[in-house]
């Protein structure tokens, strides 16, 4: 890819909405693979998060921050949302995944891990 080819694909990628953004990476990770070669007895997956942090302390401390959080974003679950990325409200519902443990947000209440694919509810 050149140059002017990856600045494209960045101006674009930073003008989509986070439910866009979604989706061009949930296509791109379903068929990519960090270690591709161990897929068979090492399951790994690339995918889209979400890392926060809060600041701690009092005004007048020095500045310090809590330890973050992170979520992957959910896929959505075409089976109860049809083919729309959904809202525009940013990834605001959280749950956890209980095939894998994962921690996820979307901004839907139903979704699916991205990391196993299995059914999530958020709130
Ligand atoms: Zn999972």
């Amino acid at each position: 890819m050149s140059e002017r080819e990856r600045e494209n694909v960045v101006r674009r990628l930073e003008a989509c909405s986070d439910e866009e953004l979604r989706e061009v990476f949930s296509q791109v990770f379903k068929a990519r693979r960090p270690y591709p070669a161990e897929e068979a007895y090492h399951h790994n997956r690339y995918f889209l998060g979400v890392a926060s942090r809060q600041l701690a302390g009092e005004p007048q401390e020095p500045e310090r921050w809590e330890p973050a959080a992170v979520y992957a974003v959910a896929d959505v679950d075409r089976s109860a949302y049809g083919d729309g990325p959904g809202p525009d409200v940013g990834f605001s519902q959280f749950g956890t995944c209980d095939g894998c443990g994962v921690k996820v947000c979307s901004n839907l209440k139903q979704g699916l891990c991205p990391i196993c694919g299995e059914p999530v509810s958020m709130s």
